[in-house]
């Protein structure tokens, strides 16, 4: 693995009113690299993300892609964000559109590319998710794990160089939960970077290099998947390991 680092948070605090939601998080993702995000509900683990992404103001710290300081006041949050794929819990579809103009739109008005070069990346990103045939149907006709993978279509046709899952699963039937996951296993194959927050602990520990653990807005311990399930050092985690926190 590459340790040219893509992502780096320095010291990122954020306040909802007087409540500290994100306290002193300090983070790098190297290239390549799978970090898993663990921690109970509320933890901020959302937020973060979100931060990440520039979609939540912040209060101090600082958040750079490569060389490119989101954070500084003069960022263009566009250009950034469209090196970013975000998945989002409940998957954020357009349901007025079809599944094919669903991807389309970003390929248009982001990437301005023609009419034959976009519908060529929906095609292939529908089929990189195992949806090829779907390409027509409206998003209320397909399952949530179908809904789920056309969203990560989406975000790939971008060609993201960092991609943001955030409770991929959560929404999701149990039946739907595992093509979900093989579409994520398949992209840690291909040596994507993923920040992936997920409750799925046997999956994060499978596939992540670097797991952080958050309780009530820090990063309370961070370490290998072998660290973080097996042998966690602090006793926070390991309740939250061992489900009884
Ligand atoms: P997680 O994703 O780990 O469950 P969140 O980031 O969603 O945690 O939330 C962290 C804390 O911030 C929670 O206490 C939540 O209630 C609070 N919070 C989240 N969003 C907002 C908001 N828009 N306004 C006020 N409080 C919020
Ligand atoms: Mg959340």
């Amino acid at each position: 693995m590459s340790s040219r680092n893509l992502m780096r948070v320095s010291h990122l605090t954020k306040y909802f009113g007087d409540t500290p939601v994100l306290n002193d998080v300090s983070l790098e993702v190297a290239a390549g690299e799978v970090k898993g995000i663990i921690g109970p509900s509320g933890a901020g683990k959302s937020t973060l993300i979100r931060c990440l992404n520039g979609l939540e103001p912040i209060d101090s710290g600082r958040i750079w892609l490569e060389d490119t300081e989101l954070t500084a006041a003069r960022a263009n949050l566009d250009r950034l964000r469209s090196r970013i794929g975000f998945v989002f819990q409940d998957f954020n579809l357009f349901t007025h559109l079809s599944v094919a103009d669903n991807i389309r739109l970003g390929l248009r008005r982001v990437r301005r590319l023609g009419r034959d070069e976009a519908d060529h990346i929906v095609h292939r990103e529908l089929a990189r998710v195992g949806l090829e045939s779907k390409w027509q149907q409206y998003p209320a006709e397909l399952s949530g794990g179908q809904q789920q993978r056309v969203s990560i279509a989406r975000a790939l046709a971008m060609e993201p160089e960092l991609m943001l899952f955030d409770e991929p699963t959560s929404a999701l039937d149990p039946e739907s939960v595992g093509g979900v996951l093989r579409v994520m296993r398949s992209l840690v194959a291909e040596g994507m970077t993923m920040i992936i927050v997920s409750h799925e602990m046997a999956f994060i520990e499978a596939v992540a290099n670097d797991v952080l653990f958050m309780a009530e807005g820090r990063v309370v311990e961070e370490g290998s998947a072998e660290q973080i399930f097996q042998h966690p050092q602090q006793r926070r985690t390991r309740q939250f390991i061992d489900g009884i926190a």
